[in-house]
């Protein structure tokens, strides 16, 4: 089993994929500032996988730092060569993902997203470390001409994060190209990840309002907030509203460990591959899946369009299920549950009390 660096491991989609390295036997150095999250979301990783404080010392390890920070980079990598467990692998969750804060502030989604890659990228180059699982975003697709979207869809993002997420795809690329006998990259494009964990005890916790439907909903849900506007009831969609790929956070995790062991087991190479399920469900689709899950009701108001928003998007799945053997097992259905679950026992999230 592999010691792999998890950047961003404390984060939504880092905590549940923790867990799932942790359960594949996997021994976790996990990097976070904590801008976005905090570290009971490791606590509680810990305490699902069935750590004990002896165990937990060697198979998690929490590193609070800046992706941005060389240094702190180099002694991580430093350290664990000199314990003769070298870091074998990267899963790169670390960076900034809000679309509306990235049009207000670029300077900072390149700084994070693409100077934190670049300075990560140079610390493995150096450590000999060339094995990586990117974050990137079905968002590289902006406003897709095709629907279900191949990855061989032109990379056109239309906001500053879309950009960030494509430039470091294409450093990947630069990278690979110059040493390609020995780096392993896979750059997984993911579609919408919402739900929690099962057991409700790790989920998603969005600082302030949430910009994303899926929180939304389920904060009007346990009475956070008072109802959900639907942004446009007027695409060509069957409903009028907005179409996405939804994807379990738990199929998610599941595709970083395909990834991972696609990466271990092949030879040197680059992929490329889209996280979905195939399957579109419109913005009123949810709200009625979570009402059913929760049996509370969820008030909306149907307004205008948010600027910027696609009608349908919905990934072509099948480039993962030949090259992973990975696909979706949960539904929407499956969704709403595990999101209730976690909203309902933690209404305020990690934190005591409302953000
Ligand atoms: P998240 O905000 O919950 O997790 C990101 C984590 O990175 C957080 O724990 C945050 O504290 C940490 N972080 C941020 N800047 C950092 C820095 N400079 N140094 C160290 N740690 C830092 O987000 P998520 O939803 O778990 O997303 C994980 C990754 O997946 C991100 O790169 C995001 O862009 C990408 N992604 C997310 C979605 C989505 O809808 N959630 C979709 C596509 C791609
Ligand atoms: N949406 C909505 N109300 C909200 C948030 C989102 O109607 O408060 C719609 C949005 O217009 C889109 C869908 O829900 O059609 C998913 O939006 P989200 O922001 O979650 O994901 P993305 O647009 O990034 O795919």
């Amino acid at each position: 089993m592999a010691r792999l660096l998890i950047t961003g491991g404390a984060g939504f989609i880092g905590s549940h994929t923790c867990l799932v390295l942790l359960e594949a036997g996997h021994n976790l150095l996990v990097l976070d500032d904590f801008s976005n999250s905090s570290p009971i979301a490791i606590d509680k990783v810990s305490e699902l996988a069935g750590l004990d404080a002896s165990s937990a010392s060697e198979r998690l390890q929490l590193h609070r730092g800046d992706i941005r920070n060389q240094d702190h980079l180099e002694r991580l990598f430093t350290s664990a060569k000199e314990q003769g467990r070298p870091i074998e692998g990267v899963i790169h969750f670390a960076g900034l993902k809000a679309v509306g804060e990235s049009v207000r502030e670029p300077l900072r989604y390149w700084d994070v997203n693409v100077c934190g890659s670049w300075s990560l990228l140079k610390t493995m180059d150096a450590h000999g470390c060339r094995t990586l699982v990117f974050s990137s975003s079905a968002t590289l697709y902006g406003l897709p001409d095709l629907v279900p979207i191949p990855e061989s869809a032109p990379v056109q993002p239309i906001n500053p994060y879309g950009h960030s997420k494509a430039a470091v795809e294409r450093l990947l690329a630069d990278v690979f190209a110059s040493a390609p006998d020995a780096w392993r990259i896979a750059n997984l494009r993911y579609f919408n990840p919402v739900g929690a964990h099962p057991s409700g005890r790790i989920g998603e916790d969005p600082l302030g309002i949430p910009n994303n439907l899926f929180p939304f909903v389920s904060q009007v849900a346990i009475g956070r907030r008072p109802r959900l506007q639907v942004f446009g009831s007027d695409w060509p969609t069957p409903d009028g509203t907005g179409v996405r790929d939804y994807i379990h956070v738990m199929d998610l995790a599941e595709g970083h460990r395909a990834a991972l062991d696609y990466l271990f087991a092949e030879d040197s190479q680059k992929i490329t591959v889209n996280l979905g399920s195939g399957i579109g469900a419109s913005v009123l689709d949810v709200v009625k899946a979570f009402q059913a899950a929760s049996c509370r009701s969820i008030p909306y108001e149907l307004v205008a369009r948010r600027a910027g928003d696609a009608a349908i998007t919905v990934a072509d799945p099948s480039l993962a299920a030949q090259r992973l053997g990975w696909r979706t097992r949960r539904s929407l259905a499956d969704i709403c549950l595990d999101g209730w679950a976690w909203q309902s026992a933690n209404p305020n999230g990690y934190r005591k009390k409302e953000a």
